[in-house]
């Protein structure tokens, strides 16, 4: 039912409500609120707080008084009270004051408090009679001319339009669950009588939410069964192994096996490596290309950054060339003649490996016959892009990689339909990473101490949050950090980098600074991803409590990466106690998994996906990281499910599927 048929919404207010995804009165219903105003949760007058909102019960002890001020506004004044305390109510330029308040009779009244200790006042407070307040109202997402009032009216007038809803869970299954029907829960969600009515309107919803969205991820897994146009001998590639300067892990054994089982399989290979930074990606990726490109089939590794394209390129092209496999890199910053030139040899065959920026998504780059693609660090890249790259092979093999270690429960949630491998080991050899926090005034000895790694060869990062000095912010910048180091390193050869340089110049940077010339290397977050140079050995975090505790593990896997012992030194003048207790628990805590299920705790999902990454639909009212056993429940009965969707009491649930994923899918490639 389009939401014109709302009376008082007319065109305009319709695309309003567009704006908030609700271009029907079904929409509509399913905008819920944002946070409720206990109307019933009123409190003594002598309680309240001034400066804060509060709600008030008081009874009007005499009518309204009007003052005409400049202007020909008027002011309108009473004082209410509740029995043992008074405050007095004013009101600008309402005209119905005086009849809508009457002495003797009570009210409650919420606002702003104002005043002093011995006068309170309200300035304009809402209120409703006694009796008939709605002891919660809702507070919706409002937007540019729409308020949270106006949602509130036409919610009740959706709600009376529509009392016959199809509800997408059948009466058996939420008799099983427990689970109240959808027309109540809408009622419960928007109005409810109390909090106990609430829990159990959000209970059901978040339950179907959870429920439809694990249905439509098992749908895509289904669907995506297309049979192996790219075989591959499977077992070991014990050719590869022979081209490496290195043994590798058990763990990284173990991930190779795993893929090349599935590209020997029956259907295309659909796989997520999961290993903490440092634990070997890159070997693993280089495995399976050796492996498509000696079965005659070209491959395609995807990196979110140019530094780190180039980097791959250069380490397995020096690897894979000698083995007679052809690489190339695309980057955006390539010159057109060679690009184009690539692009021709790579649609002939006769580049075997393409590894590259997401240049590689450019229309023009084509493959001849593309059996593997491989995005490493996948969490970096938008949702779309990951799906271009895999829509230029048909039914290519599908390898994510990523550092991003998350819990189990939302692994399945957010890779709903992807094997994972797990490097849960790291290379022989590796050093202990000491970490330390410190404040500012220790700045200097850290830097002497950063100068003892430095002539004793080694290099190491700066990290600052920003690049330029922001006057409103007080952090350290790369602007000012610049002339504080070159005061405390005389003669030491620095360099500056951050996102807002060029890519040739970044990639000139880091040039110097993996050949070793460079010897400190000052940054912003930039480094984060994937940088590897084995001889830098120490870290300084400027700011340390500007960042989420998974970045600060990223970054940190830039140094212990060889055979120095290595340090990270956080600095931080923060004195908020939560702050510094996430700061040491990173500080004592090496395992990934581990600051992963903290972060996941102190921050909730979103923040932990980055902005909306996962690529999984928006959800509307359940939250993975607070309702992980709704999840849990809806997981286990999607299990169940599935296999009877086609059933016509499931009509309507499989409406709902299609509704919410009418978007495309989005979620792994
Ligand atoms: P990440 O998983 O963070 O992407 P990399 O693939 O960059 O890790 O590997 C980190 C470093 O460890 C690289 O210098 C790489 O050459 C080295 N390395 C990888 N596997 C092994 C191994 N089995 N033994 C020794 N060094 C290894
Ligand atoms: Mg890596």
């Amino acid at each position: 039912m389009d939401i014109e048929a709302l009376k008082g919404v007319g065109p305009k207010k319709a695309s309003l409500y567009e704006k908030l995804g609700a271009s029907t009165v079904e929409a509509l219903l399913r905008l819920y609120p944002r946070a409720y105003e206990d109307w019933g949760a009123y409190i003594p007058i002598a309680e309240t707080t001034l400066n804060e909102t509060a709600t008030v019960r008081a009874r009007v002890l005499h009518k309204p008084t009007t003052t005409r001020i400049r202007g020909g506004m008027a002011l309108y004044k009473t004082t209410v009270t509740d029995g043992v305390d008074g405050m007095e109510l004013t009101f600008f330029n309402n005209r119905y004051i005086p009849n809508l308040l009457r002495e003797g009779h009570t009210y409650v009244f919420r606002g702003r408090v104002t005043g002093s200790f011995f006068k309170r006042e309200m300035l304009s407070p809402e209120f409703v009679a006694e009796g008939k307040e709605k002891a919660i109202l809702p507070v919706y997402p409002a937007t540019q001319g729409l308020t949270s009032r106006t949602i509130c009216k036409d919610m009740e007038q959706a709600l009376s339009l529509l009392p016959t809803l199809c509800d997408p869970l059948p009466d058996a299954l939420r008799e099983k669950y427990g689970l109240i029907g959808l027309q109540e829960a809408l009622r419960g969600i928007h109005f409810p009588p109390s909090m106990e009515e609430l829990a159990k309107a959000k209970a059901r919803l978040v339950f179907e939410e959870f429920l439809v969205l694990q249905l439509g991820l098992m749908q895509i897994k289904s669907g995506r069964k297309q049979s192996n146009l790219h075989p591959v001998p499977g077992g070991f590639p014990e050719g590869f192994a022979e081209l490496l300067p290195f043994r590798l892990t058990g763990a990284q054994r173990q991930a190779i096996t795993e893929a090349m089982e599935d590209m020997a399989g029956p259907s295309p290979m659909n796989r997520l490596v999961q290993g903490d930074v440092g634990s070997g990606k890159t070997a693993v990726a280089a495995a399976l290309c050796w492996a498509v490109a000696k079965a005659g089939y070209q491959a395609a590794l995807m990196a979110p950054t140019e530094i780190l394209a180039v980097q791959h390129f250069e380490s397995l092209s020096g690897l894979l060339a000698p083995a007679g496999i052809r690489c190339a890199l695309f980057t955006g910053s390539m010159p057109a003649a060679r690009r184009r030139e690539q692009q021709e040899r790579l649609a002939s065959g006769e580049i075997d490996l393409a590894i590259g920026t997401h240049a590689l998504l450019s229309e023009k780059v084509a493959f001849r016959d593309l059996g593997l693609v491989i995005t490493d660090e996948q969490h970096r890249f938008g949702v779309n892009q990951r799906s271009a790259l895999a829509e230029k092979g048909a039914s290519a093999h599908l390898l994510v990689m990523s550092a991003t270690p998350i819990p189990r429960t939302l692994a399945l949630m957010v890779y709903g339909d992807l094997d994972i491998s797990v490097l849960n080991e790291l290379p022989p050899g590796r050093q202990e990473i000491d970490t330390y926090l410190i404040d500012s005034p220790k700045r200097q000895r850290a830097f002497r101490y950063i100068q003892k790694h430095l002539d004793e060869g080694r290099q190491g990062y700066l990290i600052c949050p920003l690049v330029e000095d922001e006057p409103d912010l007080p952090l350290m910048s790369l602007e000012k950090y610049q002339g504080i180091v070159a005061q405390a390193f005389p003669g030491v050869k620095t360099a500056v980098i951050h996102g807002k340089l060029k890519n040739a110049e970044k990639e000139q940077i880091m040039a110097g600074f993996a050949s070793g010339e460079t010897k400190l290397l000052l940054a912003t977050t930039v480094v984060e991803v994937g940088v590897d140079v084995p001889n830098a050995a120490i870290m300084l975090i400027e700011n340390a409590e500007r960042y989420g505790l998974s970045q600060l593990h990223q970054l940190r896997g830039r140094i212990g990466r060889g055979k120095h012992k290595s340090t990270c030194i956080l600095l931080t003048d923060a004195q908020n106690d939560s702050t510094l207790e996430r700061l040491r628990l990173f500080r004592d805590t090496r395992d990934g998994f581990k600051i992963a299920d903290a972060d996941l705790k102190l921050r909730g999902p979103g923040d932990f996906f980055g902005a909306r990454q996962h690529g999984l639909p928006q959800l509307k009212i359940a939250d993975m990281a607070s309702d992980m056993d709704a999840l849990r429940a809806a997981q286990m009965c999607a299990q169940r499910l599935f296999p009877h969707l086609q059933e016509p009491c499931y009509g309507n649930l499989s409406k709902e599927i299609r509704r919410l994923f009418k978007d495309g899918v989005q979620v792994t490639l």
